[in-house]
């Protein structure tokens, strides 16, 4: 089962897909975790990518298909993915359509009003990347899977994330339109608690 994950920044995309992956044993794959892990590595592509991603913007096409391409053509891809944060563009989409099928798009549908402040509260485990909400923490600060420390993204700031929400808005929206007109896109509300939307996807995937 190929099936992607969309939804502005601070859906859910990550948590959904983190469950999703368990249930069905499919490898989740999220551009911006490839990215950021490039960055760390301080990679060329990591160079490239932390020049866009500073800014809240869109890292370009053809280098973010190119390592989509490279990753779903790995072998833990031929039971199918959940494709968290690609595609972000048509134009992604339309390269992914020429070498990859898609069975589900699953939209993740939260009010702009929301996801600021889901994206400024959100904190990650620096060590085993467990994602986390300010408002659920009771003022901890440490995983509570692993005891690492816990962090915030560098973009998860509120200039950026105007930016990364104008984005989303003007670039990556019009994919709603996009895979309805194809016939797999499955909407749920996620503006509700974690597992009701995890149950709502799981009983809309059948
Ligand atoms: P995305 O991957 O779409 O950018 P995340 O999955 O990282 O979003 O979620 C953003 C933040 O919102 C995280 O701090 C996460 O814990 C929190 N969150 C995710 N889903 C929900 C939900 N249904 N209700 C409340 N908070 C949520
Ligand atoms: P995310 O972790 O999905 O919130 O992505 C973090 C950042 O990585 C985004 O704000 C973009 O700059 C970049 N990025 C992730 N996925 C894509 C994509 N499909 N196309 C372009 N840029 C992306």
């Amino acid at each position: 089962m190929n099936v992607i994950l969309l939804g502005a920044p601070g859906a859910g995309k990550g948590t959904q897909a983190i469950r999703l992956a368990a249930k069905y044993s499919l490898p989740h794959i999220s551009t911006g975790d490839i990215f950021r892990a490039n960055i760390k590595g301080e990679t060329p592509i990591g160079k490239v990518a932390k020049s866009y991603i500073d800014k809240g913007q869109l890292v370009p096409d053809e280098v973010t298909v190119q390592i989509v391409k490279e990753r779903l053509a790995q072998d833990d891809c031929k039971v199918g993915y959940l494709l968290d944060g690609f595609p972000r563009t048509v134009s992604q989409a339309e390269a992914l359509a020429e070498f990859s099928k898609v069975d589900a798009v699953i939209n993740i549908d939260v009010p702009l009003t929301k996801l600021l402040r889901r994206i400024t509260g959100r904190r990650l485990c620096g060590k085993c990347g467990a994602s986390y909400h300010i408002d659920t923490l009771s003022g901890k600060t440490e995983c509570s899977k692993c005891g690492g420390e816990l962090i915030q993204r560098a973009d998860d700031n509120e200039a950026t994330v105007a930016n990364r929400l104008e984005v989303y808005e003007k670039q990556t929206a019009p994919l709603v339109e996009y895979y309805e007109n194809a016939g797999v896109l499955i909407t749920v509300d996620g503006d509700a608690d974690i597992e009701k939307v995890f149950t709502d996807i799981v009983a809309k995937l059948g």
